[in-house]
């Protein structure tokens, strides 16, 4: 086994994970369900106003940039499909229980 770099399994000083968002590059922390992140877009105010993935509001010029939005709606999409795929199951799950 090779050692180690002391550096790379350094334990964060807090006791929450902190991570930085892929979609607008701010610091957060992943404590929402993908369930709180879907309504906090769906019902959030402008498109793109709300991260998908964090659920901040980017700054202003993340806010602007393309990227930003490409990567917001690709995320959304993914939340949707969740979002439809768990309806399908409870579907299922309900259409068994009525047959019984
Ligand atoms: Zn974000």
């Amino acid at each position: 086994m090779k050692p180690k770099l002391g550096l790379e399994m350094r334990p964060a000083n807090t006791q929450e994970v902190q991570l930085v968002c892929n979609c607008c590059g701010q610091p957060y922390y992943p404590n929402k369900s993908w369930e709180d992140r879907l309504r906090a877009v769906i019902f959030g105010t402008e498109r793109f106003a709300i991260c998908p993935l964090c659920t901040q509001s980017p700054p202003r010029d993340v806010f602007q940039d393309e990227a930003h939005r490409r990567r917001c709606l690709a995320e959304v999409r993914r939340l949707q499909r969740l979002f439809e795929q768990a309806q399908s199951s409870a579907r299922n799950k309900s259409r068994r229980r009525r047959t019984k």
